[in-house]
């Protein structure tokens, strides 16, 4: 299916007996990824798996930011490694920097607390406008501003199975806006009023709350409060027009005035999550269980044979993070009224 080597045939829709032939269309979608010059030799890799695994067949786009100017060897190797167009953009001044009605020093005392603390770059500015531009900015840089869909790429990630469908008219075609492949719980310390800010939004703005949303996986007790369940969005395949539409767009105003990106320590995974659990119908939500994929410790993996057979899959099924307890894998599945894999119970 949807390969663009092959001639699509396709039913005429004026006369029901005719054929036409027509030529592949790739859905308006291009990769994505941020990253600093340091990290050209982690991240060729990365671009290597994807390219091997589904986009040699594709030639899709990729759109590379940085906060400073990519220096040339980061662009000359990207640049050979990608079989779509490459393009290479520096992220404005206001997309990563502090708000005017930010203070500056409440943030800096905040950073040194969760030093202290030893929370997970609790201690880091680039971190905190890493994910203040990855909630809020980066579907609105000029060179994203000519795609709908996405798919984020991070440096040292692995892609473990032949991916050989086209997964951006998959979510077209099927009517989806928010791909994963991983989801898990957060550190409660990271993001202490995001819930009580995301409940004040809601009480202001109830029409941006789906009537058949998924509160169900983020809250154990219909909203009251957060489970720290989200979806992890270093690979998120997605359509931008929701970042960009009104709802997101007003969340996203809402949350960077309560100023939790400096004073505490917002992600854009749990910022993401909330607003697709909350704003969106549940069935426009996907889960891609076929991808194989890891990002620092934890693995995707198929846990069926014949499938990792079938796609030349390379990972270990002990491995499989999905229905490990830290995962929100096993609720997925259950609120989303999903059946799970035969296998599953074996890997818990
Ligand atoms: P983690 O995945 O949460 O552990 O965080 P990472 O360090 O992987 O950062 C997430 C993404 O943002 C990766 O693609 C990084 O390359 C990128 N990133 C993080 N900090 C910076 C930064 O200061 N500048 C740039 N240009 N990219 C960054
Ligand atoms: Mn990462």
């Amino acid at each position: 299916q949807y390969d663009p080597n092959e001639t699509v045939i396709e039913k005429d829709k004026t006369s029901k007996m005719a054929i036409k032939q027509v030529p592949y269309e790739r859905a308006n979608a291009t990769f994505v990824t941020l990253a600093r010059n340091s990290e050209l030799y982690k991240l060729l890799p990365s671009i290597r798996a994807v390219e091997d695994r589904f986009n040699h067949k594709y030639h899709y786009d990729w759109v590379f930011l940085n906060d400073e100017e990519f220096t040339d060897e980061f662009k000359t190797l990207v640049t050979a490694l990608v079989s779509g167009k490459a393009q290479f953009g520096k992220i404005p001044k206001e997309h990563w920097s502090y708000p005017e009605y930010i203070d500056k020093n409440k943030a800096a005392a905040v950073r040194k607390q969760m030093k202290e603390k030893k929370i997970i770059y609790g201690d880091l500015e680039s971190y905190r406008h890493m994910c203040r531009f990855e909630s809020g900015f980066f579907y609105r840089h000029p060179l994203m501003e000519n795609y709908r869909w996405y798919w984020r790429v991070e440096p040292e990630i692995q892609i473990f199975c032949d991916v050989d469908y086209d997964v951006f008219k998959y979510m077209e075609e099927n009517n989806k806006t928010y791909g994963f492949t991983i989801s898990i719980h957060e550190f409660r310390a990271t993001i202490e009023t995001l819930w009580d800010e995301t409940k004040k939004f809601m009480a202001k703005f109830p029409q941006f709350v789906d009537k058949d949303n998924f509160m169900d996986w983020i809250s154990d007790d219909k909203g009251e409060t957060y489970n720290l369940c989200h979806f992890w969005s270093n690979l998120e395949i997605a359509d931008m027009d929701f970042w960009r539409g009104e709802a997101y767009t007003k969340y996203f105003d809402h949350l960077d005035r309560a100023g939790g990106f400096f004073y505490e320590r917002w992600g854009d995974a749990p910022i993401h999550s909330l607003a697709v659990a909350l704003f969106l119908p549940k069935s426009k939500i996907h889960y891609f269980d076929n991808i194989g994929y890891k990002h620092s410790v934890y693995t995707q993996c198929p846990l069926n044979h014949d499938f990792r057979v079938q796609h030349k899959c390379h990972c270990v099924a002990k491995d499989d993070f999905t229905f490990r307890g830290y995962s929100c894998g096993k609720q997925y599945y259950e609120k989303m009224g999903l059946t799970k894999p035969n296998e599953w119970s074996k890997f818990t």
